[in-house]
């Protein structure tokens, strides 16, 4: 996605990328982690109104942009004590070599990782101890995932077609109007209540295809806190890696 368009907000020159659409009657901003703009407009609305409108919107969009410009942190180096987030905690992981296979188990608060073959000096290969774990999660993500899925779905009354887990680079949750609902894996890594915000929200799409008011009292009806786990994503998302 390359932007079409520069503005200047507040001093600073900032690109976007405009899309025109003839169904929409308002302009729509997204900053999406990169950080990239995206402008969504009336078809046939001209420069000057349009760039009137994002100028009003300037700090929030700078705002946003200094969101996703916050350093992503290092990826983490795998090896003993190294702490691993998952369920909205850190988890020291445990190198261990007991079955002489590769394997993954939570417990005492811990997490235990057989990476398999160790060389002669008790080293082993990190690529494959990532792989081995990165299975691991995303089993964990897809059961705990489509589980809540499940629940909120009982609540709100409707029944997902698919609940999937997935590798997804720029989206926490997505879904479609055939009722698959895609969630990225990385959410088990969230505190329960920020991976409950995300499944809610992508149920709520399957009666609401839209961010409408109607949709957002859906949302808060399942999960009245939802603001402040929605902020906690935009802070702390970047932080949910390996
Ligand atoms: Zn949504």
């Amino acid at each position: 996605m390359t932007p079409t368009h520069t503005i200047l907000l507040e001093d600073r020159e900032v690109p976007y990328r405009l899309k025109r659409s003839p169904r929409r009657r308002t302009v729509g901003i997204t900053v999406l982690p990169g950080p990239l703009v995206e402008v969504s407009s009336p078809a046939r609305m001209a420069m000057p109104p349009l760039e009137a409108v994002l100028k009003a919107k300037g700090r929030w969009i700078l705002k946003q942009m200094a969101v996703f410009s916050a350093p992503v942190p290092p990826p983490l180096q795998l090896k003993e004590g190294a702490a691993l987030p998952f369920m909205g905690q850190r988890l020291p992981l445990k190198v261990c070599n007991l079955a002489g296979r590769q394997r993954v188990m939570a417990g005492n608060g811990k997490l235990w990782l057989d990476p398999g073959k160790t060389n002669l000096e008790g080293t082993f290969d990190p690529q494959a101890a990532r792989k081995t774990l990165e299975k691991w999660y995303k089993l964990q993500a897809q059961n705990t995932l489509e589980e809540r899925a499940y629940h909120f779905g009982r609540l709100l009354g409707v029944v997902p077609a698919k609940v999937r887990v997935k590798e997804q680079k720029r989206r926490w949750g997505s879904c479609n109007s055939k009722g698959m609902v895609y969630l990225n894996w990385r959410l088990i890594m969230a505190p329960p209540q920020v991976l409950d915000y995300v499944v809610a929200h992508e149920l709520c799409h399957l009666k609401e295809m839209n961010h409408s008011p109607r949709f957002w009292d859906l949302v808060a009806s399942v999960v009245p806190d939802w603001k402040t786990h929605r902020s906690w994503l935009k802070l702390h998302g970047n932080s949910l890696v390996w």
